[in-house]
């Protein structure tokens, strides 16, 4: 039986413990359960770097200029990836560093041709450096990486359970939405991916499951249970 692939996208705040402080906890449980899941699933991680910088939020707050803030983010990505990397060599999960911006003491540059190599050996493919290209987000760079891996699906770990028809943090009437599809999430503009990304994986007809992946065995939750947090697909 073929493995399913899933591109596990994550914000680079597991690397944070919630008074902000830096930990490895959060990461060495979701390596643990890609382990436990390893006989049914492949895992690409497209890995996030806000933990560190996000171009928008901190560039415009120090002042840098727009496309040097996001080249700093995607540098953020390449310091979680190789945390990320580190980590599961330690656990005995083999994994493979990709890099959008050529850094070869880092990692390999990203081609399809690498992409097939890792996949083959069963290794965990890390992507970094989003896309390489400023103004894009690493939801973008998601899907991009979900149809090179050729994914079944694309799981996105967030600070969040779900979707929900207003941010739950500010409003305490909104409604977890268990399904939607990419045009009602579009027309409601739930701001829960960037509409690139929606884009990308409507056209491409990859569906997106987002759910809260700081919740205990959030993983293996989202492996045995299709209504684990929200599900958008195409309509
Ligand atoms: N980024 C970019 N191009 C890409 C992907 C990411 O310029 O293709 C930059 C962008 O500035 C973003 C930062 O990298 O803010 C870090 O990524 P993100 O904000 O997605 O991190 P997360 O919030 O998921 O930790």
């Amino acid at each position: 039986m073929s493995k399913k692939r899933i591109l596990l996208k994550v914000t680079g705040e597991i690397f944070l413990a919630k008074d902000g402080t830096p930990t490895s906890e959060n990461v060495l449980s979701l390596i643990r359960q890609m382990k436990e899941l390893g006989d049914a699933f492949q895992f690409g991680v497209v890995i996030g770097g806000g933990n560190f910088f996000r171009g928008s939020q901190h560039g415009s707050k120090m002042g840098v200029r727009p496309s040097v803030g996001h080249q700093i983010g995607m540098l953020a990505t390449m310091m979680n990836g190789l945390m990320l990397k580190d980590f599961a060599e330690q656990n005995d999960l083999s994994a493979e560093l990709l890099c959008a911006m050529p850094s070869p003491e880092i990692g390999k540059p990203i081609s399809q041709q690498t992409i097939n190599g890792s996949l083959s050996k069963g290794e965990l493919l890390i992507f970094t450096g989003g896309t390489g290209n400023p103004f894009f987000t690493t939801d973008t760079t998601a899907i991009l990486r979900a149809l090179q891996i050729q994914a079944d699906e694309v799981w996105k770990g967030t600070s969040i359970d779900g979707i929900y028809t207003a941010d739950p943090k500010i409003d305490p009437t909104a409604q977890k939405i268990e399904r939607i599809s990419f045009q009602d999430a579009i027309e409601k503009r739930l701001g829960i991916m960037d509409l690139t990304a929606y884009a990308m994986a409507e056209q491409h007809d990859e569906t997106i499951r987002i759910f809260d992946i700081f919740a205990p065995d959030a993983l293996l939750k989202a492996a045995q249970d299709p209504h684990f947090g929200s599900t958008i697909f195409k309509g």
